[in-house]
């Protein structure tokens, strides 16, 4: 089979396979008309890219120019066209039109879960709401959560929050804990990550590439000790407390068998290679690391690590929505390094449905080129590449989260 066919091809075969996504942050709206076309830009990574929507056709045209060849754009471009039906582009002059029909179609509460089951083929996904960490957003039919564990990491004090503004002392009070100790805190944290798992977590969530950098240190317990509820503690106590709440807690993930997801690249971009998780890796052979995003632009690094360490595991998690060619690359080179094929999974990382749907289209895409890449050089065969498509988008998944 020619090579542009035998991608055709799997395109097709890989829309009919059903998707678990292992991270998303689905806000569900209170009501349908709070839904337009602006709501969806703002909740989305094209409002990252700090360019105002505006309201004018003038600043619509402007937006729209300015950030229209940005890959997060084309993708969520892509997908609110296939699900709302609009011709070429969006511009300033179909801008109302397509909003109002947006709004329309999630005045009927079912849309919103129509998209992700019907037109994306997502069976269930890993929710982290890291605005009330180890929710399920209502919906655990759909939806499972993992434990954002920033603020236990963060808070020496009880004014200390995580970059999300989440305080530990927030979440130890409905289990009616108020550790005054560095003993008291360590057991209240691992009180709070076994009864999270009690109550359906499947994973543990580590966004501190936002927070910090991820060098973390084998910090001394006196150390660490002399920081906590301490306001005015120093930066070097800081970062001791902060080190050793990172390993006792990477060390309860293994003991609880609650895969760590650990986001990884960007962030904090001149913290977050994935290399400096080595040490933690290494010393933690019972924990499993879900390394997120690719690390990007640290993708190879991640080929390195899943070559090197059975514990590490790779989610291509955003890496297609912030650079299909990078993750296309990444896919190639992970399929031939990772020591099994269990070893990768996916998740679309974001806000809305529509934008979930735009990720499932450009995880197809990705996944289409690099596998057809690979049965064209005889690589595997067709039916293996399939094979690995359906672990890739559920299978892995279903195995490293008990789903
Ligand atoms: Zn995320």
């Amino acid at each position: 089979m020619q090579l542009g066919a035998l991608r055709h091809s799997l395109e097709k075969e890989l829309e009919g396979l059903g998707i678990i996504s292992c991270h998303e942050h689905h806000l569900i709206p209170e009501r349908g008309e709070l839904v337009t076309l602006d709501y969806i830009f703002d909740n989305s990574y094209v409002g990252w890219c700090g360019v105002d929507t505006g309201s004018t056709p003038d600043e619509r045209e402007s937006f729209i120019y300015k950030v229209g060849t940005n890959s997060y754009y084309r993708w969520l471009a892509l997908g609110l066209q296939r699900l709302y039906g609009f011709d070429g582009e969006l511009s300033a002059a179909n801008w109302e039109e397509i909003s109002e029909s947006i709004t329309s179609r999630h005045r009927s509460p079912d849309w919103y879960f129509h998209i992700l089951h019907c037109h994306a083929g997502i069976e269930q996904a890993v929710l982290d709401a890291y605005w009330h960490p180890g929710s399920d957003n209502g919906h655990p039919e759909f939806y499972r959560p993992t434990f954002r564990i920033n603020a236990l990491v963060m808070s020496h004090s009880r004014g200390v929050k995580d970059h999300n503004g989440n305080n530990a002392w927030q979440l130890f009070a409905p289990y009616g804990m108020e550790p005054s100790s560095f003993a008291e805190y360590l057991e209240a944290v691992e009180f709070l990550l076994t009864a999270k798992k009690q109550e359906g977590c499947v994973a543990l969530k580590c966004a501190l590439a936002y927070d910090r950098s991820m060098a973390f240190d084998e910090a001394a317990r006196e150390d660490a000790e002399a920081a906590f509820g301490m306001k005015d503690a120093v930066p070097k106590q800081v970062k001791a407390f902060q080190d050793y709440v990172f390993h006792f807690i990477v060390e309860r993930a293994g003991a609880l068998e609650l895969p760590l997801q650990c986001h990884v690249g960007l962030g904090k971009i001149g913290g977050s290679n994935p290399m400096y998780l080595v040490p933690l890796i290494e010393k933690h052979p019972g924990t499993k690391f879900v390394l997120f995003h690719g690390g990007y632009p640290w993708t190879r690094e991640i080929g390195g690590l899943l070559h090197n360490y059975p514990n590490v595991y790779a989610d291509l998690v955003w890496l297609p929505l912030i650079s299909p060619t990078a993750a296309v690359q990444a896919l190639h080179e992970w399929i031939e390094t990772a020591v099994t094929s269990e070893k990768i999974t996916w998740g679309g990382d974001c806000w809305t449905p529509e934008e979930t749907f735009g990720a499932v289209l450009a995880l197809r895409w990705t996944a289409a080129k690099a596998l057809a890449d690979k049965v064209q050089d005889g690589y595997f065969s067709y039916q293996r590449a399939l094979e690995l498509a359906r672990q890739i988008f559920s299978e892995n998944a279903r195995k490293l989260y008990g789903i």
